[in-house]
């Protein structure tokens, strides 16, 4: 039987690990938090990341805490006073669910054997012993020991403790170098962020108090949502993305996730693509000698990940901007480009096995 030493328990190395051992292969996820301890807050998940669950075998238990589409909500972009400055279409989105990190990670934590991962365990190093190692090590990914690039914003995020009427619309609202994201979870509750352009490094002495100050004059009901957040669980993350890697593969050791391709979150992509990963990766390992399903994994996932995160960070600038030609842009953009460009990031498929291998 194939070993496989996975690090890090995040989206990426959990469901790498359902993927392979549904192949048979004996599987260990090392994770160093002393137990789950995913952020409060919420994920997008798309069409892509659900088609890669359902490769996974995930799909169903994933659906049962992502509910149905949330009803009656236009979503898009909006000012700060709540004037919309363009909607998306319904068919975009269709598949679209946000659910809350922790349930993911539950459901996800439970499709596997019991033991399969040790908590408490921060790797150092290529682990010995196993045919492969993947490095789901997040962002900051020692196995890739490449720096992170800050990209000038930083965000704030949180969910209600109970249901709030998000008075029919969600999305983004866009002020001068700032935004404010609202979305449904399954339960009524809001997951809602914040982002501001400002330099590294700075912090406030309350960070939840600097959240109202930006926010609370912004259009209904981001007060009220402000208000339906316990402040302690409000968490702030500065804005990263890592320089494009000319392989995703070291020998027998091979990088996934954010570990391999972090972007701007602009997208809402990168668990997504964490998920294809996985899927991709298993799919290759399942069907080729270990070498040729490596370089099968790098040689199709680098061109996908790798324009998504320039996407995302185009997108980030356009967003954050400050100039007033922002608003026009997004108003004048046909909704049939903006369906296209969301259509066309979801509509991603399992490549087959390269010819020349059965
Ligand atoms: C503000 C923000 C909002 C976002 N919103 C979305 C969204 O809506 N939709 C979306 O698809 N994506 C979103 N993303 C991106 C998404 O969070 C990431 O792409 C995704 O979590 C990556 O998963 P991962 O498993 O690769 O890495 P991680 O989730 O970072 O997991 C890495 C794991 O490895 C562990 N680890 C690290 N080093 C070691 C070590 N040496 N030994 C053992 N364990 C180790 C860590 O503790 C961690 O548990 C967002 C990101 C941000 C910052």
């Amino acid at each position: 039987m194939s070993r496989v030493a996975i690090i890090g328990a995040g989206i990426g190395g959990l469901t790498t690990a359902i993927g392979l051992q549904r192949h048979g292969w004996d599987v260990s996820v090392f994770e160093r938090a002393p137990a789950s301890s995913p952020v409060g807050a919420g994920l997008s998940l798309f069409a892509n990341g659900f088609r890669a669950l359902d490769l996974l075998g995930a799909g169903d238990a994933v659906r049962t805490i992502a509910g149905p589409a949330p009803q009656h909500l236009t979503t898009g972009q909006r000012r700060r006073d709540g004037r919309w400055l363009a909607t998306t279409a319904p068919e975009a989105i269709s598949a679209l669910r946000v659910v809350h990190r922790a349930d993911l990670h539950r459901v996800l934590a439970g499709l596997l054997e019991p033991g399969t991962i040790t908590y408490g365990k921060k790797v150092d190093g290529v682990p010995g012993g196993y045919d492969v190692v993947v490095a789901a090590d997040g962002l900051r990914s020692p196995t890739r020991g490449t720096p992170v690039r800050y990209r000038g914003y930083t965000s704030w995020r949180g969910v209600t403790t109970r249901p709030v009427d998000l008075l029919g619309g969600a999305g983004e609202s866009l002020g001068r170098g700032e935004r404010f994201g609202l979305a449904s979870l399954p339960d009524g509750r809001v997951y809602w962020f914040g982002v501001v352009s400002l330099p590294a490094g700075t912090e406030f002495p309350d960070e939840y108090a600097e959240v109202r100050r930006r926010f609370d004059r912004w259009h209904a009901p981001i007060a009220d949502v402000l208000d339906a957040t316990d402040p302690a669980t409000v968490v702030r993350t500065d804005i990263h993305d890592v320089a494009a890697l000319p392989s995703f593969v070291r020998g027998t050791t091979v990088l996934l996730g954010d570990a391999a391709h972090a972007m701007t979150p602009d997208l809402g992509q990168g668990a997504n693509l964490a998920l294809e990963d996985a899927a991709t990766l298993t799919h290759f390992l399942g069907a080729l000698p270990i070498d040729a399903a490596l370089d099968a994994y790098d040689r199709t996932r680098r061109p996908r990940t790798q324009a998504l995160s320039r996407k995302a960070r185009t997108l980030g600038r356009l967003l954050q901007s400050r100039s007033p030609l922002r608003d026009a842009l997004l108003r004048l953009t046909p909704a049939a480009v903006a369906t296209r460009e969301l259509t066309g990031i979801q509509a991603w498929s399992q490549p087959g096995v390269p010819s020349g291998h059965s």
